[in-house]
């Protein structure tokens, strides 16, 4: 019996994917990858004799088929999915008819999009005294919110929101934040294929025209957008510095100065 291993592929530049990963993908007889984000070169490790197929049409039915046939023919097989499988990716539906078969399974993480993009523009999810939380949501399509999960609820808190999946919301992420108390002047980042090869945009704004920035820009799919009390920051005249690397701060692998000295 072969195995099937969930591995991250990154957000979309090969190279962002692990080294775990990469040397999986060396040894593949299949993989199952997920066309609409996961760039093909992404394959490129791959050897010869691996069969390489693109999932884009296919269902759910299907994909779990697929999977198991070929597991079941003692291959190694992956499903290369977009940033991390753990994130919007299904990966229990899928996981699920495998363990019945009585496959083995097991996940690779990967570099979600929203630690892409933050790593394109140069900004910080958090803070010291601005922000120490970072929320990773979306707002309501045609998959419904659970109960105290809008983005009005989230948004309370003014921490760090990673929104995916919303960039044609748009217009309810800002009336969402709006009715949270966030200003029309708060600053917004929305980040189109982050790490793809010439394809990237950054795109900045402020809740009261980064949708008028975005239509201009054409940028309608396959974007992230970060809305946070630190963006900007590496403009900032002053800031909180962290106690990571204050002198005067003990952790495990180093003593303060009062302490050495002492
Ligand atoms: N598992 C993925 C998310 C899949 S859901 C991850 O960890 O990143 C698909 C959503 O992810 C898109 O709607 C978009 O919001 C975001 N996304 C995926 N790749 C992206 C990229 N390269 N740049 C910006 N956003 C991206």
């Amino acid at each position: 019996m072969g195995k099937v291993w969930f591995v991250g592929a990154g957000p979309g530049d090969p190279d962002l994917m692990t080294v775990k990963g990469r040397d999986l993908i060396t040894k593949a007889d299949a993989i199952l990858f997920a066309g609409s984000l996961v760039s093909l070169a992404a394959t490129r490790w791959a050897p010869a004799h691996c069969e390489i197929q693109d999932s884009k049409g296919m269902d759910l039915e299907q994909i779990i088929g697929w999977l198991i046939d070929k597991a079941q023919a003692g291959q190694s097989v992956i499903r290369l999915q977009t940033g991390d499988p753990g994130l919007y990716g299904a990966l229990i539906e899928m996981v699920q008819p495998l363990d019945q078969a009585g496959i083995e399974v097991e996940v690779v993480p990967g570099v979600s999009s929203a630690m892409a993009s933050a790593a394109t523009a140069v900004e910080s999810l958090t803070l010291p005294e601005i922000t120490q939380t970072v929320i990773l949501t979306r707002v309501e399509g045609r998959t419904p919110m659970p109960e105290g999960e809008s983005l009005t609820e989230l948004a309370q808190h003014h921490a760090t929101l990673c929104i995916y999946l919303s960039i044609t919301l748009l217009e309810k992420v800002e009336s969402e934040l709006l009715a949270a108390g966030w200003s029309q002047e708060a600053p917004i980042l929305v980040v189109h294929k982050a790490s793809w090869p010439d394809e990237e945009r950054i795109i900045r704004g402020t809740l009261a025209n980064i949708r008028e920035r975005c239509k201009a820009e054409k940028i309608n799919s396959q974007a992230m957008i970060i809305v946070s009390p630190t963006l900007g920051a590496r403009q900032w005249p002053s800031m909180k510095k962290s106690k990571l690397y204050d002198k005067n701060f003990s952790h495990r692998f180093r003593c303060a100065a009062k302490e050495r000295s002492a």
